[in-house]
């Protein structure tokens, strides 16, 4: 059910929250007129009488994915794909809004569309952002730019020049993108450890093509594998997937403040794909396993990792995507606090547009937006999977009697 509490207080075991997802505990969280009021180790000192009252768990603040494709469906199976591919543009568009509704459900406030070919995540996005009482907000690309003939005829029709760029940004702009998609290169190979397909601007289309971006006040997405940089000179404001970076390209995304999107579960899940041979299969392993070395190498030199499962792609579902990128984040040296945050506060941060109320978050003073747990999410990983409550853009949405 959901509700507009006027006024909502929790006595909780605890409360994470912030950069580091911090722990507060025990914690008293005083939500009133959809603000955080009061977030303390003590109870706040007088409420309005009206106050819904919770009692014990956890509070953690909302969830976002920072890397998704929701035209697309995530299974393994063929036949699941073409189905959700031949959806007529109605059925598509529901399909969408059902996974958003998904994704409110699960405390995951908002998600970045890394591009579609047919404007659906577009579409989307303008039902669901003014509805954050049932669905995820869609921050979307809209096609992104590659070059025509290279990787990405899957997501749109592609550009051959710089100037060709610049229009596609300003469509997508002018239908509603919230950043620039632009793919620097290919995929990584499944034959050949550390092959990537082909370079697909050159130093100075790229950093043509990223002004044009700047230009129209877009953020941009680079989806880049292997040596990073031409791709660090054009200043993007996140990097996509980011496998085979050399060493000197994880200190500069630390120097630079650029986030990294290393979207590990979506490879990772590459490796129970049926098509692939098991000489395929020994690469996806090796691919993965020196993947995972740099995200440690990473977190340690203090790089924004941030939480995008991917989703859409072969092996990836949304929404339980999300939980699992945050699971493999934390086993690859980022240890769970850390991971929760590239989940929470990061992957917002990549989401967070001009009016942000629907993301919400923990920050006194600030609108409230929290998942409520049962258990510390640090402690049990379950946690995060079936919330008690979820506040998000002013609504309160609980399970069962969660009313106090
Ligand atoms: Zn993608």
């Amino acid at each position: 059910m959901t509700t507009v509490p006027h006024s909502l207080c929790l006595a909780l075991d605890g409360a994470r929250f912030g950069p580091r997802a911090a722990a507060l505990t025990p914690a008293w969280l005083w939500v009133h007129q959809g603000m955080v009021k009061h977030l303390a180790a003590y109870p706040p000192a007088a409420l309005p009488p009206d106050t819904v009252h919770l009692q014990g768990g956890w509070a953690v603040e909302p969830l976002a994915d920072a890397h998704v494709h929701l035209f697309l469906c995530g299974a393994f199976s063929k036949e699941e794909r073409a189905a959700t591919a031949s959806l007529d543009r109605d059925g598509a568009l529901q399909r969408i809004l059902d996974l958003l509704a998904d994704y409110r459900g699960r405390g995951i406030a908002a998600v970045r569309d890394g591009g579609d070919p047919h404007g659906l995540a577009l579409e989307a996005a303008e039902v669901a952002n003014r509805h954050p009482d049932r669905y995820a907000a869609v921050r979307p690309s809209g096609e992104p730019v590659f070059r025509r003939g290279l990787y990405g005829g899957f997501l749109g029709a592609g550009v051959e020049t710089p100037r060709e760029a610049a229009r596609l940004l300003e469509r997508n702009r002018r239908r509603g993108a919230t950043q620039a998609k632009l793919l620097a290169t290919g995929l990584n190979s499944l034959d050949r450890p550390g092959q990537v397909g082909p370079t697909q601007f050159g130093p100075n289309e790229l950093r043509e093509i990223t002004a044009a971006a700047r230009a129209l006040e877009l953020p941009t997405m680079v989806h880049a594998n292997g040596p990073l940089g031409t791709v660090l000179s054009s200043a993007p404001t996140s990097v996509e997937h980011g496998f085979w970076a050399e060493p000197q390209d994880l200190a500069a995304l630390a120097g630079q403040g650029i986030a990294w999107v290393p979207t590990v579960g979506a490879w990772a899940r590459l490796a129970a794909h049926p098509g692939l041979t098991p000489a395929q299969r020994q690469v996806v392993a090796a691919t993965d396993r020196r993947h995972r070395e740099a995200i440690a190498v990473g977190f340690r030199l203090g790089v924004r990792l941030t939480a995008g499962s991917d989703a859409g792609t072969p092996g990836v579902r949304h929404g339980a995507g999300l939980l699992e990128e945050i699971e493999r984040l934390a086993a690859a040296g980022l240890g769970r606090a850390a991971a929760l945050a590239t989940a929470t506060y990061h992957a917002r941060g990549l989401c967070r547009g001009s009016a942000d109320r629907a993301l919400g978050g923990l920050a006194r003073g600030g609108p409230g937006g929290f998942l409520w747990l049962t258990a510390d999410p640090v402690a049990d990983p379950q946690a995060l999977s079936s919330p008690r409550g979820v506040f998000l853009g002013g609504e309160w949405s609980s399970q069962g009697n969660a009313r106090g």
